[in-house]
């Protein structure tokens, strides 16, 4: 196993900053004293595998990613159990995605070893900034962000032969600051996110830079999520552009969009799915259209809608606006929704016992 050398922050924030940070961190504002960092190279491989002080990279302003957006990341959270220790919530689905992100991005891939020791290697060293839940309730833990960047000075346009890839650490605190509150999205018809073909199962920050017109004009009308829809025919239902899409029938039915190369494999969304017979409902993957879910939401079929990711976990949709039609399942979350994201919430703050082996230990 390679290890992680340990270059100790001299100047880590102070206890009382650190402690202030963590009773109200929001979300992705505050970073913790160290980052990890692993170099690469066409010739060398992976190497320099570090845990280093947080601070500002040097980067030449002829660096790849800075013109030809080969970049990716990865989105998971280290949870602070009852007796102290801090684990992870499936990490070998995180570090497969990356490796599947990587190639459709020319990056090189990354081993699940180093991919698992680099987390393990950050939290351990920042462990006390992982927060500590003071009541079941209190959703707080550690956002862990991976990322893979083509650091190359060259202007050329070919995969860079020098990348980098580091993980940063955010304290975060409940999504939902004052209980949960369903939301409302707006159904994108002209703006797309992902083509067939293209770069829409990839994790990578070129999918956001391509959704961020259509989530502003989400907000124009008065939504705080968008929908995409498939780039052809806007007829099916591919997911939020950072959250999957589910819904649920009244005859116990859990409906997500089958996986296709424009919808990201959530591990969220997987679990979920994973999860629903313990529950009493039948997970389904396969295309659903706009319209069958307007129909279903009138005749009473579908009577429950939400978007799922790690970041908010499971956010219940009150509303699907468009020019033409609004679906309203109402400002209540619904059961099965509440019930999904208490199942799945127990077993990561370790409630309950983890019968899937889903968690891994970071510290
Ligand atoms: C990260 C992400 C999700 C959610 O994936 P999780 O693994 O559940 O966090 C969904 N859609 C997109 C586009 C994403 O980037």
């Amino acid at each position: 196993m390679t290890e992680f050398a340990i270059l100790r922050n001299i100047q880590p924030q102070p206890e009382l900053v650190r402690e202030d940070i963590k009773k109200d961190p929001g979300f992705g504002q505050y970073f913790t004293d160290h980052m990890a960092h692993i170099r690469y190279t066409n010739d060398d491989g992976w190497q320099a595998h570090e845990v280093k002080p947080y601070g500002p990279l040097v980067l030449d302003p002829a660096a790849a990613v800075f013109h030809y957006a080969q970049e990716i990341f990865e989105g998971l959270k280290a949870y602070r159990h009852a007796d102290g220790s801090v684990w992870t919530f499936r990490p070998d689905r995180n570090a497969a995605r990356i490796n599947r992100s990587a190639e459709r991005l020319a990056l090189p891939q990354l081993s699940e070893e180093d991919f698992i020791n680099s987390l393990k290697a950050l939290v351990s060293t920042d462990e006390k900034w992982v927060p500590t839940p003071g009541t079941d309730a209190d959703e707080s833990s550690l956002y862990l962000r991976p990322f893979m960047i083509a650091s190359e000075r060259f202007l050329g346009v070919r995969a860079s032969h020098e990348v980098d890839y580091y993980v940063i650490a955010s304290p975060a605190g409940p999504y939902f600051a004052g209980g949960i509150k369903p939301v409302s999205i707006w159904l994108s018809k002209k703006l797309n996110r992902a083509g067939a073909g293209g770069t829409g199962f990839a994790k990578c920050g070129g999918n956001y830079a391509s959704s961020l017109l259509a989530q502003k004009e989400a907000a124009e009308k008065g939504c705080q999520q968008v929908l995409f829809t498939d780039a052809e025919e806007h007829k099916y239902i591919d997911e939020l552009g950072g959250m999957n899409l589910m819904l649920v029938t009244k005859d116990g039915q859990l409906l997500t969009p089958a996986l296709s190369d424009t919808i990201l494999d959530g591990v969220t969304r997987r679990s979920l799915l994973d999860l629903a017979p313990e529950l009493g409902l039948e997970p389904v993957e396969r295309q659903l259209t706009v319209d069958e879910w307007r129909e279903g939401a009138e005749n009473g079929d579908i009577v429950e809608a939400f978007a799922c990711g790690t970041a908010a976990v499971i956010t219940p949709i009150s509303k699907l606006v468009s020019d033409d039609f609004t679906i309203d399942h109402g400002d209540t979350p619904g059961e099965k929704t509440m019930a999904l994201r208490k199942a799945l919430l127990d077993i990561q703050y370790g409630r309950v016992e983890d019968k899937h082996n889903w968690l891994v230990r970071l510290a």
